[in-house]
């Protein structure tokens, strides 16, 4: 009988399961849901296309804190190279007279990193780039970052994921 419950066991959860509609996202049990991959609906010009579901992504967030984000109006422009010029997982050029805001991303960062790290940084760089942002090297009373606009190094401990997301975007835009 042993050998029959161990298949009847998982049977019948998941018939319990395709009754009350489980799934596996895990928003009851406490733990971090990390940012999902995206496919963009939208292209922007001089812009790497791997970057395209980031900057919709920033633009919507500032949308829905009614904000207007056109990052392409702006002229906003993004790359991922293996040689931009810095050291830095990514980094925010501007001139003088306000006609460059260029986000540069190294490969070998983008590459290795998760879909959360990713957005992590181009929304930072878009904070220093589009929103005009310096960094905000703050952490709360638990240790983790106050601010995506915390500089690299161990300042803080980055808490950034599907639950904590509003909290760090409304504090990215100001809201
Ligand atoms: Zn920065």
């Amino acid at each position: 009988m042993r050998t029959l419950h161990t298949l009847i066991l998982p049977f019948a959860l998941t018939l319990i399961c395709l009754i009350f509609s489980c799934t596996d996202s895990g928003e009851n049990n406490g733990l971090p849901q990390f940012i999902q991959v995206g496919e963009p609906s939208r292209s922007y010009d001089n812009v790497d296309q791997r970057l395209w579901i980031y900057f919709e992504r920033f633009e919507a967030a500032a949308a829905a804190r009614n904000i207007n984000a056109d990052l392409e109006d702006f002229g906003v422009t993004g790359s991922i190279e293996t040689n931009p010029g810095h050291n830095a997982p990514g980094a925010c050029s501007e001139n003088t007279n306000n006609t460059l805001h260029h986000v540069s991303l190294r490969q070998d960062f983008w590459v290795d990193a998760s879909v959360t790290e990713r957005e992590i940084i181009v929304f930072h760089e878009l904070g220093h780039c589009f929103l005009g942002r310096g960094h905000v090297n703050l952490a709360l009373p638990d240790g983790t970052c106050a601010s995506l606009m915390r500089s690299g190094g161990n300042v803080c401990i980055d808490n950034y994921f599907v639950q904590t997301r509003d909290f760090y975007l409304d504090e990215l835009f100001g809201t």
